[in-house]
């Protein structure tokens, strides 16, 4: 075991420990070293309703409602552990969600204030194994498929959406790894993955060329036993506190932009220089600042297939999978705000039906939508890949309009909610707080262009015969 980690089981020994900047890191220090307390007010938020957890069944919001006598009263007691939804009965949603309540919530305004890593969150989810969760049983990890790791996301961002993404974007390159990683080195790295203890970065966009990662700028300098890579990151979110890097670059500097291999920068072989700060609207906890890699890659870290049959067989289409559970989380987190306070008008005016409620119903539609297309979208792709289709242009076109629906659904939820909530949710000291909520959900639409996905489907649609 490293130092800095704690055996498994210890109680959120993370919550002493500072960020863990492994590499060297020069340039301008977005990111203060924060108290990792809670603050007073979630201490009273959240206090009760953590306890609450630890002896109810993770599943049973309404239960934790019921087993208040106060509830009517007290809704800051449940707000943060409100329900996980009915279809979260997975183990590894049911750990997240635990996760989620106890410690990536009651932290959740503080990281967004100081726009800092959530590292009490993200030892909790190296603890719990879920940062394994992927890899192969036979490798040590637990073996757990797509959907059940999407579920895991999308119950930590009920809570915390910047930290369901660092669990959703590391789990995308575990995934890449197991998938496509054969080479000695990468297998290798796939066993300390297994371990649970490895956080993997991606930096995959470059200056320039933005969203774009069918192109590289960059190129991999030959060496002996590998090569050198010097790339202009646009954004590499946790990029300071992760394991390794894994980017994308040209196979050599006469190769064309799209002759592309994709490689693990180890973060010992690794300088970051931060060229962009982030201090963004919303997923202010991702910590995305745009650096300048300067890395030395050994030969079996780098990938043995193209980049892009990496891209094509399976890695779009966990990215979305994976990325959109966040969003399908954060509609859900707005609805569960609005679910409360509908909730506790109801309770207090007993026979009469509080105005809002009709507009509650009106969102509750959408967040099903928001559900089904995720859950319908992810076994298709779990089908269509069993059967050797999973490169389906159809499917491809699916993916991305999962990505656009999810998204939206998550800003037109949070602010139906807005609307439901009025000034307990307008305001940024109420339970009902519906602030980072709606900044986080902006986030989504641009984290990767909804329009780029557009045009890109408007060019396959062109071309296809069916929808
Ligand atoms: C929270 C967050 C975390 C991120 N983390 C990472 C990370 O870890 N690693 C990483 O590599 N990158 C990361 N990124 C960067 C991300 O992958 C995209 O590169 C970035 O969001 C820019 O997306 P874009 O190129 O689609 O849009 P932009 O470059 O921002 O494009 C600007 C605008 O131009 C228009 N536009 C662009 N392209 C098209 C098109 N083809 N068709 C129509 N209109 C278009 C759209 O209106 C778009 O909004 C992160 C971004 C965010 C917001």
């Amino acid at each position: 075991m490293r130092s800095g980690r704690s055996a498994r089981g210890e109680p959120h020994p993370a919550l002493q420990a500072g960020p863990r900047p492994r590499m060297r890191v020069h340039g301008p220090a977005h990111i203060g070293e924060p108290p990792h307390g809670r603050t007073a007010w979630h201490r009273e938020r959240v206090g009760s309703c953590a306890t609450a957890c630890s002896y109810l069944p993770l599943l049973g919001g309404s239960l934790l409602m019921d087993t208040d006598p106060n509830a009517a009263s007290c809704a800051t007691n449940f707000l943060d552990a409100l329900t996980a939804p009915l279809v979260a009965r997975g183990e590894l949603e049911k750990v997240a969600w635990k996760i989620g309540a106890e410690i990536a919530g009651p932290v959740a305004d503080e990281v967004d204030a100081q726009a800092r890593f959530p590292v009490e969150t993200v030892d909790a989810l190296r603890q719990s194994g879920l940062l394994a969760a992927l890899v192969p049983a036979e490798l040590g990890g637990k073996g757990a498929t797509l959907l059940e790791v999407a579920g895991a996301v999308r119950a930590v961002a009920m809570h915390c959406t910047s930290s369901a993404l660092i669990l959703g974007m590391h789990s995308i390159e575990v995934f890449n790894l197991v998938r496509h990683g054969t080479t000695p080195g990468l297998r290798k790295l796939l066993e300390e993955v297994a371990t649970g203890r490895m956080l993997l970065a991606n930096a995959n966009s470059e200056v320039g060329l933005g969203g774009d990662v069918t192109r590289s700028r960059c190129a991999l300098e030959p060496g002996t036993g590998g090569g050198h890579l010097e790339k202009e990151a646009l954004a590499v979110s946790y990029g300071e506190y992760a394991d390794g890097i894994v980017t994308i670059a040209r196979r050599s500097p006469d190769a064309a932009d799209t002759d592309q291999i994709m490689m693990v920068c180890r973060a010992e072989n690794l300088t970051l220089e931060c060229t962009s700060e982030w201090n963004t609207m919303g997923l202010r906890g991702t910590c995305s600042s745009g650096f300048r890699l300067s890395a030395t890659i050994a030969d079996e870290d780098i990938f043995p297939v193209p980049f892009a049959t990496i891209s094509n067989d399976g890695a779009a289409q966990a990215r979305q999978i994976l990325l959109c559970a966040a969003w399908v989380g954060l509609a859900e987190a707005a609805a569960a705000k609005a679910h409360a306070f509908v909730r506790a008008a109801a309770r207090r005016s007993i026979g009469a039906l509080p105005p809002s409620a009709l507009r509650l119903s009106e969102l509750a539609i959408d967040v099903q939508a928001a559900r089904c297309q995720l859950l319908g979208v992810a076994l298709q792709y779990a089908e269509l890949d069993r059967a050797g289709y999973g490169e389906d242009a159809g499917l491809m076109v699916a993916l991305r309009s999962l990505k656009v629906s999810t998204s939206e659904l998550a800003v037109s939820t949070a602010t139906s909610a807005l609307q439901i909530c009025g000034m307990a949710g307008f305001r940024r000291t109420t339970p009902f707080a519906l602030d980072r909520i709606i900044r986080d959900a902006h986030g989504g639409l641009v984290m990767v262009s909804n329009e780029r996905l557009l045009g890109d489907n408007a060019g396959l649609l062109a071309v296809r015969k069916t929808l």
